[in-house]
C-alpha cells in the first residue's frame, strides 16, 4: 500500500500551515475490517467475510457495482448499521487499534471518524452555514473555534462561503455535497467514509470535487475511505482500491496496479486491452472474470 503521511485531522492542530511538507510515514491504520458479516432484518446476508484497512493518511476506495455492499460497509464501520436494522454478526473492526464495533455513531465521530452518507442529506430548510454549524455541536467547542473551523471549510469549499446565506434546499446537487463534506468537517474528523460523492454530478462538478478531498488529504491529513461507483474518478485519486461484488472483496491493490488491471478494465472502466469498446461488443463479450 502507498506509504501514507501521519494523519492530524482537520482542525485538530493549531497554526498548520495547509502547504507544509507531509510527515513522515507511519504504518498505523485508522480502519481495520476484519472478516465482518453482516446480515439485515436477521436474515439477509449481504456482507459475506469483508476485510480492509485504511493507513493514516491514505485514501482508500471501495468499489462495485450497485448492490455490491460499500455502503453497508461504510455503515458497519461508522455504526450507523443499526439504525436499518443490520447488524455485524461476524469478524471486528478497528479504529487505531481500538475495537469499535459495539459503539455508537456518536463515539465514533468523537473518536474522529464520521460517514458523509450517500444522497448529500443537508437539512433543506436550513441555510448553508447553518448546516456546516449543525456538525459543530460535537465537541462542544467555543464560538471562537468554531468561527475558526468554518473559515477553514470555507478555504476548501469557496463556493459555500458564496452561498453560505442561502437556503440548502434550493442549492445545487454539487453545493449540497461540498454542504454535507463541510458539514463533516466541522466535528475536526481524521477519518472520513465517504459515500458516493459522485453521485448525480456533472463530470465537472465530481472532478471538483474529488479535487478537495486531495486537498484535505494532503493539507490537512485527513485519511479517507471512499465508497465510489465511478471507478475511473475514484482509482485517479485514491491511493489503494477494493472491488466488492456481492458481498466480497474480489481484488484489492494500489490504485495504479488496478487501473492496468485487465479485468477491472474491461469491467469497470469499459476499456479492453485494444482500446474503447462499444455496447455491442461488451454485450456480446463471454469472457469471465478472473477472480470468479
Ligand atoms: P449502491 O451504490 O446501490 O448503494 P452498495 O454497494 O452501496 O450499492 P449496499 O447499499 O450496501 O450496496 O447494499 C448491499 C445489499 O444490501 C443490497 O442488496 C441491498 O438491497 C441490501 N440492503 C441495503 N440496505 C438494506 C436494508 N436496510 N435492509 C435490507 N437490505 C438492505
Amino acid at each position: 500500500m502507498t506509504a501514507a503521511p501521519a494523519s492530524t485531522g482537520f482542525g485538530r492542530e493549531s497554526g498548520q500551515n495547509p502547504q507544509a511538507a507531509p510527515a513522515p510515514a507511519t504504518s498505523i491504520n485508522v480502519i481495520d475490517v476484519a472478516n465482518i458479516e453482516v446480515i439485515y432484518n436477521h436474515v439477509i446476508l449481504v456482507l459475506k467475510g469483508v476485510s480492509l484497512s485504511v493507513p493514516e493518511g491514505g485514501i482508500v476506495a471501495l468499489l462495485g457495482g450497485n448492490g455490491a455492499g460499500k455502503s453497508t460497509t461504510l455503515k458497519s464501520i461508522s455504526n450507523l448499521l443499526r439504525t436499518e436494522r443490520g447488524e455485524v454478526t461476524k469478524g471486528h473492526i478497528h479504529c487505531r487499534g481500538e475495537r469499535v464495533d459495539g459503539l455508537t455513531p456518536n463515539d465514533l465521530v468523537r473518536r474522529g471518524v464520521i460517514q458523509v452518507m450517500e444522497g448529500r442529506h443537508c437539512f433543506g430548510h436550513l441555510t448553508v452555514e447553518e448546516n456546516l454549524l449543525t456538525g459543530a455541536f460535537i465537541h462542544g467547542s467555543k464560538r471562537r473555534q468554531i468561527a475558526d473551523d468554518l473559515e477553514k471549510v470555507y478555504h476548501y469549499f469557496p463556493r459555500l462561503k458564496e452561498r453560505r446565506t442561502s437556503q440548502a434546499g434550493y442549492t445545487s446537487g454539487g453545493e449540497q455535497q461540498m454542504t454535507a463534506i463541510g458539514r463533516a468537517l466541522m466535528s475536526r474528523p481524521t477519518t472520513i467514509l465517504l459515500d458516493e460523492p459522485s453521485m448525480g454530478l456533472a463530470p465537472q462538478l465530481v472532478e471538483e470535487i474529488f479535487e478537495i478531498v486531495k486537498n484535505l488529504n494532503e493539507q490537512e491529513k485527513v485519511s479517507i475511505l471512499l465508497a465510489e461507483q465511478n471507478t475511473n474518478v475514484a482509482l485517479r485519486y485514491a491511493h489503494y482500491g477494493y472491488i466488492l461484488e456481492n458481498g466480497r472483496v474480489v481484488l484489492d491493490g494500489n490504485a495504479a496496479a488496478l487501473r492496468e488491471n485487465e479485468d477491472v478494465k474491461e469491467f469497470y472502466l469499459g476499456i479492453a486491452g485494444e482500446g474503447r469498446r462499444s455496447f455491442r461488443d461488451v454485450k456480446h463479450y463471454r469472457r469471465r472474470k478472473r477472480w470468479l
